[in-house]
């Protein structure tokens, strides 16, 4: 089976690669892959990316047509990574991944300290959930979800309010965010302590006021490991939020590959929440 016919895995290309600040690379994606990847609207916000193995193969998962996509060697799936479309644009076939430059010791982070136009990795699915209809957001996360917060930030409702407390290395990592929402950004700085090491977003989003009344409010958090526990323990037992109006999800876990964090705990994920 090709995936002439808009199906996956598709092997995409570089076309472009920037840093967009000093600790997050900005790599674009164009060409027929994109175009294939494209072609199913639902596959975002969310996408498997596969990365050529240490020899440079960059072995596939087969696709006879079923459900899911078959892997005979399953030493493949380690060479599978999660990260965010920050911006498909299915008329021109580009895509934007915001890789973190977290250093060579992580699969992805080191392909794309290299990665230059006309290298090649592969997308093997995408999906995800995107925050529902609601008047006010608590949104959380550190750089590895600055992505989906940009991305979430832009397509939020018109009226709606909130606040976005998101954790960066410095304040050289800040980003222009918009949206048609009325939301505050809060910054968070590490100030030289590595990442995953400190409470300081957790400590910095459990005081933001909540608004109480009729409204109806959405919790998001995704972050390392150790905050979205943390998190959800807040949200459900001091905040008052009901299961159905948070979405948490860890996006990494220090001192874990992200195949060691699926496998172990499936990302920290609740399956009651908002439709995870
Ligand atoms: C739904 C979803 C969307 C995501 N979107 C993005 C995105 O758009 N951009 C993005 O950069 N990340 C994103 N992430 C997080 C990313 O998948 C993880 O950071 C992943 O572990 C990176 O893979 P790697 O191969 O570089 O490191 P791995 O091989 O998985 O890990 C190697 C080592 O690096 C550590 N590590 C992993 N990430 C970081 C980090 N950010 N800082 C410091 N140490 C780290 C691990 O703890 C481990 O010790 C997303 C995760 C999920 C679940």
């Amino acid at each position: 089976m090709s995936n002439e016919d808009g199906l996956l895995p598709s092997v995409i290309e570089v076309a472009k690669v920037e840093d967009i600040t000093p600790r997050m690379r900005r790599v674009t994606f164009a060409g027929r892959g994109v175009e294939v990847y494209a072609s199913d609207p639902t596959r975002v916000p969310n996408i498997k990316l596969i990365f050529p193995r240490e020899n440079g193969d960059l072995d596939l998962p087969v696709n006879t047509g079923g459900r899911r996509l078959e892997w005979p060697d399953p030493t493949l799936k380690a060479q599978v990574r999660t990260y965010t479309v920050r911006r498909l644009d299915p008329a021109a076939s580009e895509m934007d991944i915001d890789f973190v430059r977290h250093g060579d010791e992580g699969l992805a982070s080191a392909w794309a300290e290299r990665a230059r136009p006309g290298d090649r990795i592969a997308a093997a699915g995408g999906g995800g959930i995107v925050a529902p209809p609601a008047d006010w957001y608590l949104i959380v996360g550190d750089e590895t979800a600055l992505p989906a917060i940009g991305r979430m930030l832009e397509r939020l409702p018109e009226g709606a309010r909130g606040t976005a407390v998101v954790e960066v290395a410095d304040e050289g990592e800040r980003q222009d965010l918009r949206s048609p929402a009325d939301i505050e950004i809060r910054w968070v700085h590490r100030d030289g302590a590595p990442a995953g090491t400190t409470t300081h977003l957790a400590d910095a989003a459990t005081a933001v006021p909540i608004p109480d009344g009729e409204l109806k409010r959405f919790a998001w958090v995704s972050a390392e490991s150790a905050t979205v526990l943390r998190m959800r323990r807040y949200l459900r037992n001091e905040a008052g939020f009901d299961r159905r109006s948070t979405l948490v999800i860890g996006y990494w876990r220090h001192g874990m590959t992200e195949t060691g964090y699926g496998r172990t705990t499936d990302h920290d994920r609740d399956f009651t929440e908002h439709d995870a």
